[in-house]
Formats: C-alpha cells, structure tokens, sequence
C-alpha cells in the first residue's frame, strides 16, 4: 500500500547559479510532488555541517559543507505517496554520471559532489530534516 509522505529536497547552489531553479520546481510539480513549503536561504559552513552531521568525518565532508554553504540554496518540504523513494528516483543516483536521462541529476549535475539536488533517504533522515529547516505551522496544512 502507498503511503503519503513527506520528503526535504535541496536545490543545491551549484544549480541555483546554473538558472536550473524554474525547471527544478517545475519538474517536482510536474512529476506529482504537492510543495508544503519553500525557502532560499544562504546557509552557513556550520549549518550545512549540522544538516550532513551524519557525513561527519568523511573525505568528503569539509568539501561538500563548503560547497553547500558557497551560495543559495532553495530547500523544499515536498508530498506524494511514497515521496521519499519517488523524489530520490526522480533526482537519480548521487553521481550524475551513473544517472539515467530523465532524471534532475543527469541533466543539472556535473559531478559527484555538485549533483544539483538533495533528498532525504529515510523516514527518520526525513523527519530530522524538515525539522532542520522548517517549523510545522510553516508548512501547507
Ligand atoms: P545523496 O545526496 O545521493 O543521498 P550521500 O548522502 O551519499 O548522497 O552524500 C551526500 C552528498 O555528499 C552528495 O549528494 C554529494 O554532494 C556529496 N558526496 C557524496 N559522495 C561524494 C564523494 N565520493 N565525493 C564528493 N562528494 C560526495
Ligand atoms: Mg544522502
């Protein structure tokens, strides 16, 4: 049975700087996504290590907190059935190299780490996310 659910989506600063923002929204609305609540925000090194706090400690991590608090981002509380699973689909694998046409990430990302978009992996990463960047009575209800 489908469940309706709720996901966090980043439109990450590298395709914010690219213009991709319009065809990012409307490619989530097109695709059956309800948006319950948006913002652009600039964000700080400390917020984005507190956001991936779950990276700490990766090769990965200082680059990516770097680059995620580099310029605007567009965070994105999102709805459909099966939302979690239906938006990282949508947004395809994190290398934009390995991902399918049709996909965000094939047609915005351009590498591992500057991939264009987020989205939560799990109920619990979800729920810890959407808490991160929006208060309930900010949300369409
Ligand atoms: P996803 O965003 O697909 O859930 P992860 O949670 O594994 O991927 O990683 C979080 C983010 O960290 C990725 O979206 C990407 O921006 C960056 N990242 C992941 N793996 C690497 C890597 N090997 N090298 C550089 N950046 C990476
Ligand atoms: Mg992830």
């Amino acid at each position: 049975m489908k469940t309706l659910q709720r996901t966090l989506a980043i439109v990450k600063p590298d395709a914010v700087a690219n213009n991709a923002t319009g065809d990012i929204l409307a490619t989530i609305e097109a695709n059956g996504f309800r948006i319950l609540g948006m913002k652009m925000l600039h964000i700080s090194k400390d917020e984005a290590e507190g956001f991936y706090a779950v990276h700490a400690g990766k090769p990965f991590f200082d680059s990516l907190t770097d680059f995620m608090s580099s310029g605007m981002v567009v965070v994105l509380a999102l709805e459909k059935d099966d939302a979690i699973k239906a938006w990282r689909d949508l947004m395809g694998p994190t290398n934009p190299a390995s991902a399918a046409e049709g996909t965000i990430r094939k047609k915005w990302g351009s590498s591992i780490e500057r991939n264009a978009t987020h989205g939560s992996d799990a109920e619990d990463t979800a729920r810890f996310e959407l808490s991160y960047f929006f208060a309930g009575y900010q949300l369409v209800h």
